[in-house]
C-alpha cells in the first residue's frame, strides 16, 4: 500500500506571458481552462498564438470541469517524502477531457494508493497552489 501525494507547491516557478495570463489567472480561481480556436473550434493546449488548424488568432478560453479521464500515468517514491521507509509516492498523470478533445493536461494523482490507479479511471480536478497564488492542477479519482 502507497499512498500517493502531490508536490508542495512553494518551489514551482511559474511565468506568465500576456498569452498564457488568462490560463494562469483561472487557475487562481480553481478553474481549469483550455484555448478554443473561435474559427474552428480546435482546441489549442498547450497554447499557441495561431491556430494550426485555421491559422486564426482569436480564441476563447473554455472551463474543463470534467470529469477528466486518465490516460497514463507512472509513479515513484516521492521526493518530499519524510525518510527512505516513508512508501508515500509521486503519481504523475496525463488526463483527457471529453469536453476538449485532443486536450492532454498533466498533473499529480493524489490521495490515491498506487494499486488502484488505473488508466481510464475518471478524474475531478484539485489544485496545488505555489508560494504566488498559481494554481497547478492535481487529479484524484471521482467521490
Ligand atoms: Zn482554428
Amino acid at each position: 500500500m502507497a499512498q500517493t501525494k502531490a508536490l508542495t507547491g512553494d518551489g514551482i516557478a511559474v511565468t506568465v506571458s500576456p498569452m498564457t495570463e488568462p490560463y494562469w489567472q483561472a487557475t487562481r480561481e480553481r478553474r481549469l481552462v483550455a484555448a478554443k480556436c473561435t474559427h474552428c473550434a480546435h482546441f489549442r493546449v498547450p497554447f499557441l498564438p495561431f491556430c494550426p488548424k485555421c491559422n486564426e488568432q482569436e480564441v476563447e478560453w473554455v472551463e474543463l470541469t470534467g470529469p477528466g479521464t486518465l490516460y497514463s500515468f507512472t509513479f515513484y517514491p516521492h521526493p518530499q517524502r519524510e525518510s527512505a521507509d516513508d512508501p508515500t509516492m509521486l503519481a504523475p498523470a496525463i488526463v483527457e477531457f471529453a469536453e476538449a478533445p485532443g486536450v492532454r493536461y498533466a498533473g499529480n494523482m493524489i490521495d490515491i494508493d498506487t494499486t488502484r490507479i488505473a488508466i481510464g479511471m475518471k478524474v475531478e480536478t484539485d489544485w496545488i497552489f505555489n508560494g504566488e497564488g498559481w494554481g497547478l492542477p492535481a487529479f484524484r479519482p471521482v467521490s
